[in-house]
């Protein structure tokens, strides 16, 4: 496997444990070299990983991996990005140590258990068991919900709630819903969940498929390496990689929110929250000053959270990253035009060219309509001298950035920029805690687990988080399983959220990488892996058992993941125990028995539906 040295992985596939103090900076250039005499497969270097093999094998010295920009941490070695970066590492080598200790956790398919494309009868039984019992159950008791913040996480989280039967509005404080943003991506975690709640056809209408990506040397336009994801792996994965822009999937979730009873306000900045024991409900507060009450507040209110505040008391501290993306859309007709451009907006991929300290991602979407760019850029070497801001909001001249050493290709795109926004990259430690204490309210979305911007799991993470809460609410039945529930939305998702958040931080470390030997490396690595792809299509093979194997152990984690059924597992395995617990321990047999009734008698016909539809 290329970028694994055997050496550090047991006799089970899982990776050793290292201790961190152990590590060196040149363990990924020498684990690159060191696996590459071993010409059984030819995957490239992982670009969506197990945080397993990152943080132990792969990644040794978080010292130094754990930013985009790399480097920063070794010239700035006390700085509080490092502080976070190594803390998030050790939370999650911790965690992981405990994993692999125990069994996986049930909701994740393990690595090593890729044996075949093909569900079984018994896997698609209890797929079907479960959409229809996700899709029919409503909660007994359905409450007044806020939700502050109308973009990808709290528009998909009011159609979640609203979907188990949920009274749900919604407080955006932008005053249209047609914000212009650039493209987003839709891994496969992502898109199943979108299927689920019916936007497949308007899915394959808007966005773009994505099968590969080409990875370029940003200064000599050489094709270093490219990671195609095989059929087969999407198939297993339960959902198309979809490529997209974010206005067109925010109004897709408006309207499925809107068209199933949710009340969205515009124009609503909350000013305040607050939920204390001598209230009923918590309230908001928006600038104008009006006062809204409900029985649970939703903050999907983005990287400078209201609502964590409220929770925490205290903000975690924000530290300037000193890099910026800069995001721009193309239309896909003057492209066209020309011939050297004409290939990139129908390309069914995601190219991206590599620099020093620096990358450019792009895609098209819309049948080739636009095309997008976002550019990950040092701000010092920029000429840009406007508002200093976060966020998706400050447009600004695409002449900021200096292409003129780049790939004359990339050059040609950029200068076709309708226009470009300006996101500062702010590093944000996540908060301990998402659900107050007086358990009526919650975070999620960005405002819960700050991701980089641009990150191949932005809306991810955020769909993600609505359809688990969706779930875990669907079982509302008591008051007093209100907090019980929201906690357990935290113990599923922030592990979860974690452990992808420090894949991409690795992905984009590996794409920016600047010059020298692990650069140097990787490069190896991704050439040796183009180069038995080539071999492979010239003796016309494309995929065997052993490289789809490779290529699960690689990316299953992410893609496969499905975070209504984690949320379902829960309730199966701790929520419906805990009920039942407390029913005994209440010496109420008759609750019990009631809930074991209700159990059954909706658990019957659905069975008997299930055998009937053969
Ligand atoms: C306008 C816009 C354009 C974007 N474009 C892209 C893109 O092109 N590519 C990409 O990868 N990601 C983009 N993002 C980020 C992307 O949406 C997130 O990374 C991810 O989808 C998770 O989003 P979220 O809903 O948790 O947070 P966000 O998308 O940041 O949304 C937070 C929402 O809360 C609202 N809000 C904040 N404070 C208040 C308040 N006090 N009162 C009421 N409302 C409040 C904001 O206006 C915003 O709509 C964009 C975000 C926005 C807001």
């Amino acid at each position: 496997m290329v970028g694994i040295n055997p050496a550090d992985r047991d006799a089970d596939g899982v990776s050793s444990e290292v201790p961190i103090q152990q590590s060196n900076r040149g363990e990924l250039g020498s684990s690159l070299e060191a696996s590459s005499s071993t010409p059984s497969t030819h995957s490239p270097p992982a670009l969506v990983s197990t945080p397993s093999r990152n943080s132990t094998a792969r990644f040794r010295d978080p010292s130094w991996m754990y930013h985009p920009t790399g480097q920063r941490f070794v010239e700035q070695e006390e700085s509080p990005v490092r502080s976070w970066h190594m803390h998030s590492v050790q939370m999650n080598e911790a965690r992981l140590r405990a994993k692999h200790t125990s069994s996986p956790p049930p909701t994740s398919r393990s690595a090593s258990s890729y044996q075949s494309p093909k569900p079984t009868a018994e896997d698609e039984m209890n797929q079907r068991m479960r959409s229809l019992s996700i899709n029919q159950r409503q909660a007994n008791l359905t409450i007044d919900t806020i939700v502050i913040g109308g973009s990808i996480a709290g528009l998909a989280t009011a159609y979640a709630l609203s979907r188990v039967g949920h009274r749900v509005h919604v407080l955006e404080k932008a005053p249209s819903i047609d914000q212009r943003g650039i493209g987003i991506r839709i891994a496969p975690n992502c898109s199943k969940l979108l299927v689920e709640w019916g936007l497949g056809e308007e899915l394959s209408r808007l966005a773009q498929k994505c099968r590969k990506s080409t990875f370029r040397d940003m200064n000599t336009s050489e094709v270093v390496g490219i990671v195609e994801w095989a059929e087969d792996i999407i198939q297993e994965a339960g959902g198309e990689f979809f490529l997209i822009l974010y206005s067109d999937l925010r109004q897709l979730l408006y309207d499925l929110a809107v068209s199933n009873g949710v009340q969205v306000s515009l124009g609503a900045k909350v000013q305040s929250v607050s939920a204390d024991d001598t209230k009923d409900q918590p309230t908001v507060t928006l600038e104008d000053g009006t006062i809204l009450s409900a029985d649970l507040i939703v903050g999907a209110d983005g990287q400078n959270s209201t609502v964590r505040e409220a929770i925490s008391g205290v903000e975690p501290p924000a530290t300037d990253s000193y890099d910026s993306y800069y995001s721009v859309v193309i239309p896909g007709d003057r492209m066209r035009e020309d011939p050297e451009l004409a290939e990139f907006p129908d390309l069914e991929e995601w190219p991206m060219w590599m620099g020093d300290m620096r990358v450019a991602l792009a895609f098209g979407t819309r049948g080739g309509d636009k095309y997008c760019i976002h550019l990950y850029w040092p701000n010092k070497a920029t000429t840009y001298d406007g508002p200093d801001d976060e966020g998706w909001e400050t447009f600004c001249s695409p002449d900021v950035l200096d292409l003129s050493n780049c790939d004359p290709r990339l050059q040609k795109l950029y200068k076709m920029a309708e226009y470009c926004i300006r996101t500062k990259y702010v590093v944000r430690p996540p908060p301990d805690e998402w659900v107050h204490e007086s358990g009526r309210m919650v975070l999620l979305g960005e405002a819960a687990h700050p991701l980089l911007p641009c990150s191949t799991q932005g809306a991810g993470m955020a769909i993600e988080d609505a359809a688990a809460l969706g779930s875990l609410m669907s079982r509302l039945r008591t008051w007093d399983q209100l907090p019980m529930l929201l906690n357990a939305f935290q113990d599923l998702r922030r592990d979860r959220c974690m452990d992808v958040g420090l894949t991409e931080l690795n992905n984009a470390t590996l794409v920016t990488l600047p010059p020298g030997p692990t650069r140097d490396g990787r490069n190896a690595g991704f050439r040796q892996a183009l180069a038995l792809l080539q071999k492979a299509e010239e003796n016309g093979e494309r995929w065997s058992d052993a490289q789809l194997r490779d290529q699960w152990d690689e990316i299953g984690y992410v893609f496969a993941y499905n975070a209504r059924d984690a949320a379902e597992d829960w309730w199966v395995e701790w929520g419906a125990l805990g009920e039942g617990s407390k029913a005994m321990m209440m010496h109420d047999p008759l609750n019990l028995s009631f809930s074991i009734m209700t159990e059954t008698s909706s658990a019957e016909p659905l069975a008997t539906q299930i055998m009937a539809m053969g």
